[in-house]
């Protein structure tokens, strides 16, 4: 579905990011991808990926919260790639505490990682995608951003934050063909779901109508419909990947 395109998908080293580079290398495209410390699993996972697909891999350490690393980094994809089809703004923290106890640092970071980095990868490859007349930008939000989570209040800014970005992007773009959707996954399993604890994680479960957490591959097959022409009539919408969790 992705054959002969570029995608650049950030915070790939692991969890959703590394599933959604799977299945995108899987459909034929070739892969940039972005970590910000693991460089052993970033450089594993580049070869492993590269060998069972056959398609071109690269990781690259950079930080997306940091806008001069963004303009940088779509530069160099583009001069190692020769161009970008699919932006993915999925790299993502949590610093979760009451607004009570959250320090000023512990609010920066959360909206710097999440929401800063996707207007720096989003403004570093619009050159490109006007130039093509082409792109499709997806944006990794959450059914927090939509539904608000005690303790949460920074990560669901940051995520409310990205769908309000999303829908200008639709208007600003749409002339030109140039897409940006966002994804609300709802509870997805990957590190950073696996440190709650086990009665956490059920209360979660039971209220999801599925009755089960999300896979990676769940939400990476959503996004491989969001960047292929299967969904040429579709910009600024916000699909949720949540079993139902919010309806
Ligand atoms: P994860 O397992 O913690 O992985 C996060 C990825 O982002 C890692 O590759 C990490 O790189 C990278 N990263 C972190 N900070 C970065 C930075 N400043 N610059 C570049 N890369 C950075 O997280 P996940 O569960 O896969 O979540 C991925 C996205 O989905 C996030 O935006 C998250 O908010 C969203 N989401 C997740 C869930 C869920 O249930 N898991 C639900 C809703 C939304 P390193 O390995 O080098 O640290």
């Amino acid at each position: 579905m992705l054959k002969g395109k570029t995608s650049l998908i950030t915070g790939a080293s692991r969890g959703i990011g590394k599933g959604i580079a799977e299945v995108f290398a899987k459909n034929g495209s070739n892969i940039a991808f972005t970590f910000a410390s693991s460089v052993e699993k970033a450089k594993a996972f580049e070869e492993e990926l590269s060998a069972k697909y056959g398609v071109k891999v690269k990781g690259y350490q950079s930080d997306a919260s940091d806008y001069n690393a963004a303009m940088a980094l779509a530069d160099q994809v583009v001069a190692d790639f020769g161009s970008i089809d699919v932006l993915i703004n999925n790299a993502g923290i949590t610093r979760d505490t009451l607004l009570m106890r959250m320090s000023e640092e512990q609010w920066d970071e959360v909206i710097n990682t999440n929401l800063k980095s996707t207007f720096n990868l989003t403004k570093a490859c619009l050159k490109t995608f006007l130039k093509n007349r082409a792109g499709s930008i997806i944006n990794m939000s959450s059914i927090v951003g939509l539904t608000g989570n005690a303790g949460q209040s920074n990560y669901a800014a940051s995520k409310a934050g990205m769908i309000g970005f999303t829908k200008s992007m639709a208007k600003e773009l749409g002339s030109r063909n140039v897409r940006c959707n966002a994804i609300a996954p709802g509870f997805i399993e990957t590190e950073m779901t696996a440190s709650l604890d086990a009665d956490v994680k059920k209360q979660w479960i039971d209220t999801i109508p599925l009755k089960r957490g999300g896979s990676t591959d769940d939400v990476a097959n959503a996004c491989l419909f969001l960047a292929s022409d299967m969904s040429t009539y579709i910009t600024g919408q916000t699909l949720n990947v949540c079993g139902g969790m919010v309806i």
